[in-house]
C-alpha cells in the first residue's frame, strides 16, 4: 500500500495565553507526515517550500521514511507563513497573518513512482492544488481523505466544492462544518455536507473529541483530558495523519476500522499539543503510542446494569 500526503510545509508563529513561539516549522503536511509515518511507510509527500526552509528538517523527515521527491524547493522564494493567536480556552484561535509566498503559485507534480497510491491524504492547502493532484493520478486511490479550513471557504469556495465532490472522507472542525453547511446542528450539518459528496465526515471538536458520520451511523471519540495543553497548532493534521496512517496499515476502509482510526488520530493529537510545533511528535516511541491508546480504552470503558 502507499500513502500520498499533500499539504503545506510552513513556518508558523504562535501565541497562546501562556507563551509565544518564534518562527517555527509547521504546516499541515509536516504534521501529517510525522504522525502517519508511525504507522505506514513510505509516506510520499507533495508540497513546496522556499530556500529558507531548514534542510535539516527535510533530512529528518527523510530519515523517518518520508519521500520528498514531490516536494519542490524554490531556493529564491519564501516558504508559506502562518501566524495565529489562541484564545483563553485554547480551543479557538484567530489567524493573525497568512503569507502564501511559494504556495501562491504552486503547481504540484506527482512523480511517476507515486502512481501506486492507494491512500491519498489531501491536507490543508488551496483546493485547486488538491484537485490537480487527484487529476494527475492515473488510477483512483482506494480512499481519498481531505482536510480544509475556513480560509479556503472564504477565498475559494467554488474550487472547494469541486474537490469535496471527489473525496471519500472530509475532515473539518465544528465551526467549519457549520460554515460549510449553513446549519447549526452538527447532525444536520453532517447530513448536508455528505450530500455534497463525501460518504464519510469527521467533525473535530478540539478538546471535546471528534465525531465520525456515515449514512445514519455516528461514532464519537473523546479527546484525552490533559493537564497541560501547550500548543494546539497542528493537532488536526496530526489527527488526520494518525487516522489515514492506521487505515493504510490495516489495508481496510470499513466503518469499524475508521472508528479505530479516529481513536488513533485522537491519541496522536494528544501528543502534538504537549509541546510547541512538531517537537513532541519527533520524540515519540511505539511504546508511548501504545500506552496512550490504552488510556483511551480506559477512558471510554464502562459497564451498566440497570436494576429491575
Ligand atoms: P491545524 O492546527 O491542524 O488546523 O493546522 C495548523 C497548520 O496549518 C499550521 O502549521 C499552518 O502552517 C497550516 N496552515 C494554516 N493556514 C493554512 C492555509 N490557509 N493553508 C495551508 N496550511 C495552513
Amino acid at each position: 500500500m502507499s500513502l500520498i500526503v499533500v499539504g503545506s510545509m510552513a513556518f508558523d508563529a504562535i501565541e497562546t495565553p501562556f507563551g509565544k513561539s518564534d518562527k517555527i516549522v509547521g504546516g499541515a503536511a509536516t504534521y501529517i507526515a510525522w504522525s502517519a509515518s508511525n504507522f505506514t511507510r513510505p509516506v510520499k509527500q507533495i508540497s513546496v517550500v522556499g530556500g529558507d526552509f531548514p534542510k535539516q528538517e527535510l533530512k529528518m523527515l527523510e530519515a523517518r521514511g518520508v519521500l520528498l521527491e514531490g516536494v519542490q524547493v524554490k531556493e529564491k522564494e519564501k516558504s508559506f507563513f502562518w501566524s495565529g493567536r489562541y484564545h483563553m480556552d485554547m480551543n479557538t484561535r484567530d489567524t493573525l497573518e497568512t503569507q502564501l509566498n511559494v504556495l501562491g503559485n504552486f503547481r504540484p507534480v506527482v512523480p511517476d513512482n507515486y502512481q501506486d497510491c492507494e491512500y491519498l491524504m489531501l491536507g490543508n492547502l488551496a483546493p485547486s492544488v488538491q484537485i490537480s493532484v487527484i487529476n494527475q493520478l492515473k488510477s483512483k486511490p482506494k480512499l481519498v481523505v481531505m482536510d480544509t479550513m475556513n480560509f479556503w471557504m472564504d477565498t475559494a469556495m467554488k474550487d472547494l466544492e469541486k474537490v469535496i465532490k471527489k473525496v471519500d472522507v472530509l475532515l473539518v472542525n465544528d465551526s467549519e462544518a457549520r460554515q460549510l453547511s449553513g446549519q447549526f446542528s452538527l447532525v444536520s450539518a453532517a447530513r448536508a455536507i455528505m450530500e455534497m459528496g463525501p460518504k464519510y465526515l469527521i467533525i473535530k471538536k478540539g478538546e471535546h473529541g471528534a465525531l465520525l458520520f456515515n449514512d445514519d451511523k455516528v461514532f464519537f471519540a473523546p479527546a484525552l483530558p490533559l493537564e497541560v495543553v501547550f500548543d494546539p497548532t497542528g493537532a488536526g493534521d496530526t489527527f488526520a495523519g494518525g487516522f489515514i496512517g492506521h487505515l493504510a496499515s490495516k489495508k481496510d476502509i470499513s466503518f469499524e476500522t475508521m472508528k479505530a482510526g479516529i481513536i488513533v488520530g485522537s491519541a496522536m493529537a494528544s501528543f502534538c499539543v504537549e509541546k510547541f510545533g512538531t517537537a513532541r511528535l519527533k520524540e515519540l516511541t511505539r511504546a508511548d503510542i501504545d500506552n496512550r491508546i490504552q488510556m483511551f480504552r480506559e477512558l471510554t470503558k464502562f459497564n451498566i446494569e440497570l436494576s429491575e
